[in-house]
């Protein structure tokens, strides 16, 4: 192994105690992974109402953390706890005013939440006595960090000499605010090319400011940098071209694991796929649906968003439940847009005998769905990453995906999947079309596309792996020059 790296780890969500999506899981695993692989790894979060509430296992540090703005001292709290089945240390950071709410996010003041929360996870160091080797943040909630730490933080001998890496979740959401907060952060600057007259952009800081930049999979890392993908960011980002990496998120095998998962009725593994049939059943039993074994049972697990190509959806549904292909079933786990959560729910009231529509979140029922259903469809108009389509090959589901992002990065068109390109009903149509074929005359082949996305490796040992050699380029660089 390399040297061991101390790395500040800061994250607005970590699981198991706080997670509104993908950057939750990767908060709660990833560190873990990367202690495995030997590294000094510590965790920082905000305390929000469930931690001042009470929260198993996580107790009050003594003290009080004086946090320096540019318009005067601030005290906090800090609470602190391991991640489960872990040893890695995870600080609370606790300012009641700002982070004892109902939610996570959606405030006025969201900007200043979280740049005081940046600024208190690095002074936290000092408090600590513990210097990192490296800072690693995570989406526009954090980039305060790293923007004040190569500017304002670069007066003060403790902060010299810490590399950073900028992790981009989602590049949706920026971060824009007004140019006061600047003041509050006492730091004095320039605006950027990508920012509006007066405002700044956190996520554009981040992405300037961090040693190196990185996203969830190697091909959103590549579309990032396009007019089409890169939200407005694409200028900045190509300006950035050599310092931008692309590293797959894993999934938690151990909690998502069809051996043992305990929201499953039939436990099953590579070795013998018999117990998936009664999962199968029990699946369409639940779902009310007429109890079948040879029909292809076609699935979609996903928040109701635009991103996920849900206005293909509706047309697909259409030929599918009207017969195009033959005899089939459909079932949707889902929330989010009302019209398409309406779309679906019409849908299923036309075809009551072949669909049934879930249109709630349902983390019991999930399990079920991908262990139960043939075919899982994800075709999204963009996707980061993706953890659907991952669980789905874990769980024996052939995924139908398009090929965008990390959908093109971890399905392999007709070894673990099926995938399309272009983004209109007809290409996702076939791509749907050839799956069903293979379903229903080639079980051999079916069975082979089964098994080479079971036994896929999506583990967190490998992303980190990939984080690790990150780290070292970005220290390199770092204490390079
Ligand atoms: P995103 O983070 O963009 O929502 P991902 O594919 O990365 O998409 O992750 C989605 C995760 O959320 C999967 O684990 C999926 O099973 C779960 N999920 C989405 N919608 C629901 C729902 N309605 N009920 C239960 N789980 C859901």
């Amino acid at each position: 192994m390399s040297r061991p790296i101390r790395t500040l780890f800061i994250s607005a969500e970590v699981a198991p105690f706080a997670k509104t999506g993908g950057l939750g899981d990767v908060g709660g695993s990833l560190p873990k992974a990367l202690a495995e692989l030997g590294h000094d790894v510590r965790v920082v979060m905000p305390a929000y109402k469930n931690i001042e509430d009470g929260y198993p296992g996580v107790e009050p540090m003594p003290g009080q953390l004086d946090v320096h703005t540019g318009l005067g001292t601030v005290p906090c709290g800090v609470f602190q706890s391991t991640l489960p089945g872990s040893d890695v240390p995870v600080y609370f950071i606790a300012e009641w005013h700002l982070f004892k709410r109902d939610e996570i996010y959606g405030y006025w003041d969201d900007p200043y939440r979280f740049a005081f929360f940046s600024m208190a996870a690095l002074e936290l160091t000092k408090a600590l006595d513990w210097k990192p080797d490296l800072l690693h943040a995570h989406d526009w909630h954090t980039a305060p960090a790293i923007t004040w730490l190569a500017t304002a933080g670069q007066g003060d001998p403790w902060f010299q000499g810490i590399a950073s890496v900028f992790t981009i979740h989602n590049l949706a959401h920026q971060g824009k605010t007004n140019w006061h907060i600047f003041d509050y952060m006492g730091i004095q600057t320039h605006s950027l090319n990508d920012e509006a007259y007066g405002e700044v952009n956190f996520m554009a800081r981040g992405i300037y400011h961090a040693t190196m930049v990185n996203t969830v999979s190697p091909s959103y890392a590549r579309e990032i940098l396009t007019p089409e993908g890169g939200a407005g960011l694409d200028g900045l980002l190509r300006h950035r071209a050599y310092d931008v990496h692309g590293i797959l998120n894993g999934i938690d095998y151990q909690s998502w694991n069809p051996e043992s998962d305990s929201r499953l009725p039939h436990h099953y593994n590579v070795t013998d796929l018999s117990a998936r049939q009664k999962n199968r059943r029990a699946l369409q039993e639940y779902a009310n649906l007429p109890v079948k074994d040879n029909v292809p049972l076609v699935a979609m697990v996903s928040r109701l968003d635009w991103q996920k190509g849900l206005d293909l959806m509706g047309h697909v549904v259409h030929l599918l439940m009207n017969g195009f292909s033959g005899d089939a079933q459909f079932i949707v786990l889902g929330t989010g847009e009302a019209h398409y959560e309406n779309m679906f729910a019409q849908l299923a009231s036309y075809h009551r005998d072949k669909m049934t529509a879930f249109l709630s979140y349902n983390a019991g029922l999930a399990p079920l769905i991908y262990a139960g259903s043939d075919i899982f469809l994800m075709p999204s108009l963009f996707e980061p990453c993706g953890l659907g389509q991952l669980i789905a090959m874990h769980y024996g589901s052939v995924p139908v995906v398009r090929a965008t992002g990390g959908l093109a990065d971890t399905v392999h068109d007709s070894i673990t999947g099926f995938s399309f390109f272009d983004f209109n009903v007809e290409s996702f149509w076939h791509a749907l079309q050839r799956a069903i074929y293979i379903y229903n005359v080639d079980k051999e082949s079916w069975g082979k596309i089964q098994l080479n996305g079971m036994m896929a490796d999506f583990s967190w040992t490998r992303s980190a792996q990939g984080y690790q050699q990150l780290y070292e380029w970005a220290i390199a660089r770092t204490l390079g020059g």
